[in-house]
């Protein structure tokens, strides 16, 4: 069962966007793009619309994997509360919010892919279920020759693969008659459109915070910072930032029960294609943002979906909490 906190289908999501917008016109702006198979996917900047924003400290929260509900779940309940004031099951909020929204500017993009989200058997990824193999052949499609997951590319079209999957993995956004990307490794993904787009509305966005959630097979962790796989080449008053921010996050969750995050903070891993992928769609980005990546545990009892979302709401509080300069 899940909690009342947790929203993360598309419906769900959308009639709750269009609730909020109706009510808190003052704090909110709901902005969307039309995915190719019609879902709007949001773009929710939360502040006090009645103050110039050119002081404002500046972040964007994205979620691009389809198969990750959890950051769907974290970022609704965060943004019901900078709102109203509550969770989403009627809880008082922790955070400070009239500061918050008097001096930061916050971009939720919940979800990058509504249109995947919609397809996946589950509204969340509790491993009762499904095996782990069984969820990767949702995730990117069960090849028809092995019955297991089938490969990762940036994009595909369905007219030149030789094998195609029996079933369109939930992590590909169609963005054509013909065309499938995955939305962090391709530019034309309504992610990166959102992206690009809010890039170049607001001047000095500080943090950008990229939520993804993983299995940790063979892990004793079940929760991770990863810094970005270009960060040697950052600036260095970027890669300071980082760590610290990293740093707090971890602090963050090992204040939980049930949590352990991995301590080392390092770049993201990928070699070869994967990280080829990285370094053309996200290269430009890294030199002049500070980006960080957060995975939580999915798919294992180990980690159930209401600590998937509290670990994720907790990345997001300690992040508007250095954004307002104050101590986690
Ligand atoms: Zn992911």
């Amino acid at each position: 069962m899940l909690s009342p906190a947790w929203i993360s289908r598309p419906d769900e999501v959308n009639a709750k966007v269009a609730e909020w917008a109706e009510a808190y016109p003052q704090t909110l702006l709901a902005e969307s793009r039309a995915q190719f198979a019609g879902y709007p996917v949001w773009a929710l900047t939360v502040t006090d619309r009645s103050l110039d924003d050119a002081a404002k400290r500046k972040a964007i929260i994205l979620k691009p994997h389809a198969h990750e509900p959890a950051p769907i779940a974290a970022q609704m309940n965060v943004i019901n509360q900078l709102l109203t004031g509550e969770t989403l099951d009627g809880q008082a909020t922790p955070l400070d919010r009239d500061r918050i929204l008097r001096e930061c500017l916050l971009v939720f993009m919940p979800d990058a892919n509504p249109e995947g989200t919609a397809r996946a058997p589950v509204e969340a990824w509790d491993g009762s279920q499904y095996t782990n193999e069984e969820f990767w052949a949702w995730m990117r499609g069960p090849d028809p020759n092995t019955g297991l997951m089938w490969k990762r590319v940036d994009i595909y079209d369905d007219r030149e693969e030789e094998v195609l999957p029996t079933r369109r993995g939930i992590v590909y956004e169609q963005i054509d008659e013909h065309h499938f990307v995955e939305p962090n490794r391709h530019h034309a993904s309504s992610l990166f459109q959102w992206l690009f787009e809010l890039l170049k509305r607001h001047e000095g966005v500080e943090m950008l915070l990229d939520l993804h959630q993983t299995e940790f097979e063979k892990s004793p962790y079940n929760a991770m910072v990863i810094l970005p796989c270009l960060y040697d080449t950052q600036p260095p008053h970027l890669q300071q930032y980082e760590r610290e921010w990293a740093e707090a996050i971890v602090a963050g969750w090992a204040e939980l029960d049930g949590v352990e995050p991995m301590p080392e903070i390092k770049p993201l891993g990928y070699t070869g294609e994967q990280r080829q992928y990285f370094v053309e769609r996200w290269g430009e980005i890294y030199g002049r943002y500070s980006k960080l990546t957060t995975e939580i545990q999915n798919n294992n009892p180990r980690t159930p979906p209401a600590l998937q979302q509290r670990m994720n709401e907790v990345a997001i509080r300690v992040s508007i909490q250095r954004l307002l300069g104050a101590s986690t």
